[in-house]
């Protein structure tokens, strides 16, 4: 038979990790279930200046994820590295199946958040790993000297075309208007980089190339002017990182669970979802603000909730 937890929390992002550890203080008997490497998103970004306390010289998404993975472990939550395949969220005993066993537990916190959006451009999936990245922190390097452009206006997209000026010969990001939606802070110092340019009013159409990517052809939206953007042939190929949102890590809850058309999950303002017992934190709730100090909030409050729902 399965082991039987009070609370299963799904996936160690900050929410996840943040339920984790308010769930664990809490002395209840908790399961953190994680497929991949913890901190999600954050996992991935190179900067972080605005989480509350982050001011640590050179703090980066790893850094601070490494101190909460380290944190939520002296209030002893279970840990498991495993692939949820599908989930029974109903009656009173929630039932998680994963790829190496079954899990049970009276109380479920989702905090599976979010995967990059598709640039959306033809051939893109044939080039992914082989010119297209969705990630500047784990693939900057192999940029080093070359072009590089990144598509997206907003805060991710102009951050993480700052950090490739730091290794690419140039960086141009490609905005699909004239103005950037990041935060005005972040703007100032991208408009003051000498390593970033922008080419606005402009989305990529199509990339191709042999084995790896050796053009791209963008067009402006505005006079529907074509461009085909060659690599180089000293440097035999370019770089084009995807910033333009993210899409909800939800599939595995639809029909089950309420959620928007963008499959965000709908919580009330404390993470109850539709199901009794069941709560949503972070970035796969749908709301006004998703960072890394809401997605803690949001697990703080759902484990809080789930205590609640078990002892009442
Ligand atoms: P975002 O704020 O949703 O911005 C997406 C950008 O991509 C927008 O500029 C959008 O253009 C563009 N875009 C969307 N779909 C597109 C398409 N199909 N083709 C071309 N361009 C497209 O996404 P994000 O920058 O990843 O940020 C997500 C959330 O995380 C936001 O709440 C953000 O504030 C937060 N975040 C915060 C920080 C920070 O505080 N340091 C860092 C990273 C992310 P339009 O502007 O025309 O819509």
């Amino acid at each position: 038979m399965a082991e039987m937890y009070d609370v299963i929390i799904i996936g160690a992002g900050p929410a996840g990790l943040a339920a984790g550890l308010y769930a664990g203080r809490s002395r209840l008997k908790t399961l953190i279930i994680e497929k991949g490497q913890d901190g999600g998103q954050i996992a991935i970004t190179n900067e972080i200046e605005n989480y509350p306390g982050a001011m640590l010289e050179g703090e980066s998404g790893p850094s601070l994820i490494k101190r909460m993975t380290e944190q939520v472990a002296k209030f002893g939550a279970d840990r498991v590295s495993d692939m949820v395949k599908s989930v029974d969220l109903k009656g009173d005993v929630k039932k998680i199946e994963c790829s190496k066993g079954t899990y049970e537990s009276k109380a479920v916190i989702i905090a599976t958040g979010c995967f990059p959006k598709p640039i959306g451009c033809k051939n893109e999936g044939q080039y992914v790993g082989k010119g297209i990245s969705f990630c500047a922190t784990c693939d900057a390097n192999f940029y080093q000297d070359l072009e590089v452009y990144v598509v997206g206006g907003g805060d991710s997209a102009v951050e993480e075309a700052m950090y490739l000026t730091g290794f690419a010969r140039h960086v141009t990001i490609i905005h699909r208007r004239d103005e950037l939606r990041a935060a005005k802070s972040i703007q100032e110092k991208a408009f003051k980089n000498e390593k970033l340019s922008f080419m606005w009013d402009t989305v990529v159409d199509e990339v191709g190339g042999d084995e790896i990517m050796q053009y791209m052809i963008v067009k402006n939206v505005k006079t529907g002017e074509t461009k085909r953007i060659e690599a180089d042939p000293d440097d035999g190929i370019f770089g084009l990182f995807g910033f333009i949102g993210y899409n909800a890590n939800s599939e595995l809850f639809k029909g089950v669970i309420d959620m928007d058309e963008g499959g965000n999950i709908l919580t009330d303002e404390n993470m109850h979802t539709n199901i009794p017992g069941v709560f949503a934190a972070g970035d796969i709730r749908k709301k006004s603000l998703k960072q890394v100090v809401t997605a803690a909030a949001d697990g703080a409050i759902a484990a809080m909730q789930a205590e609640k729902f078990i002892n009442a």
